[in-house]
């Protein structure tokens, strides 16, 4: 960026900002609200304001890493590699206080796995919002954002409603055009779907697995129950004590994914990362988001979401992974990505940690 780019995105920002203020302070003088209200629309301003202007002038829109070291280009290879695309979709479901974080990872999902086209990434003043194509096959969708609040309760009413009626069985108790799965653990077997099942249902929803499995199945109705089929895989993204008040908000029928130790670990042996990382041996790091968050089993407000948040604490304390982390290791092992572009989404995450950590001047 040019010294003109830069005083030029300082101010526009400073005047959004500023703006934002001014409309905020006029709720708070609005004597016809209830403070009920006033506190809903605030909270509804800001969030709309973070989707437009992110959280800082200088980091990127769609890595939200700091400009200078963006990682959108390490996004070479494209959603369309996905085995079940058009039948699996990811929602990285964010609080509202992590998006745009620097130090977040599911903005890297969103641009390894979706449509968020990294290679027409120009320095843009305004966020594009990606999240409002529902053939993306990977959205970021920011809770407390009213229209993202919207798009999420459509996919769960619409797997709510689908569920009735269904009589078909493919080892799961569930059967309808939409499956929500969260990445969760469950201490309930009657909410809880293994990876076994998992990879079953998207084999039997699978077009192109239908003709080998049912020969004399009319193509025109396999073709047609496959094209309803959907099954969404939502990660939710936020502190550990905020995911867990998103989880508790979702229906009953939400099915929860454990991932076991070896899932999460598929890729210990193989290391990722900036090729002038610093020393971290990838065997011994619990998670590549260790260096830039604080882990731990206390709850703490910067403590990452966690996928064992009933287990000891030590077991918590190994278990901990990022959302990138945990939604590849989920994708790699149903077979929906390639070891290649599982790959990929972590070395853009590790990179993304690594830069953003010497950024912030934590290493020389
Ligand atoms: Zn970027």
């Amino acid at each position: 960026m040019t010294q003109e780019e830069v005083e030029y995105q300082k101010e526009f920002y400073q005047n959004a900002s500023q703006e934002l203020q001014e409309r905020l302070e006029r709720l708070d003088k609005d004597e016809g609200l209830s403070p009920a209200t006033v506190g809903k629309r605030k909270h509804e301003l800001i969030c709309a304001h973070r989707l437009k202007f992110g959280r800082h002038p200088f980091v990127c829109s769609k890595c939200w890493s700091y400009l200078p070291v963006c990682v959108c280009h390490l996004a070479t290879r494209s959603s369309k590699e996905w085995k079940y695309k058009n039948l699996l979709q990811v929602l990285v479901w964010t609080h509202h206080r992590e998006w745009g974080l620097t130090s977040n990872t599911g903005s890297i999902l969103g641009l390894t796995l979706g449509n968020n086209d990294a290679s027409s990434h120009v320095v843009d003043t305004t966020h594009i919002d990606p999240s409002t194509d529902e053939n993306n096959p990977c959205r970021l969708l920011m809770k407390g954002l009213p229209k993202h609040d919207e798009i999420l309760q459509n996919i769960l009413d619409d797997s709510a409603r689908k569920r009735e009626g269904d009589d078909e069985s493919h080892g799961v108790d569930h059967d309808g055009s939409t499956l929500v799965v969260v990445l969760w653990p469950s201490s309930n077997p009657e909410n809880a779907i293994t990876l076994p099942q998992l990879r079953r249902e998207l084999e039997a929803s699978d077009p192109n697995n239908c003709f080998d499995s049912n020969p004399h199945e009319e193509v025109s109705d396999a073709m047609v129950s496959s094209s309803q089929k959907k099954i969404v895989l939502l990660a939710v993204d936020g502190t550990w004590r905020n995911a867990r008040r998103m989880v508790a908000k979702l229906p009953s029928h939400v099915k929860r994914l454990d991932l076991d130790e070896s899932t999460i670990r598929w890729n210990d042996s193989k290391a990722t990362g900036d090729e002038n990382s610093p020393s971290e041996d990838s065997s011994s790091m619990l998670s590549i988001l260790a260096p830039l968050r604080r882990r731990g089993p206390s709850g703490k407000e910067n403590q990452k979401t966690d996928l064992k948040v009933n287990a000891s604490s030590l077991d918590n304390e190994k278990r901990q992974v990022c959302t990138a982390e945990a939604v590849v290791a989920a994708l790699h092992e149903v077979g929906a990505i390639d070891t290649e572009l599982a790959q990929q989404v972590l070395y853009a995450t590790q990179t993304k940690v690594d830069r953003v950590r010497r950024y912030r001047g934590k290493v020389q």
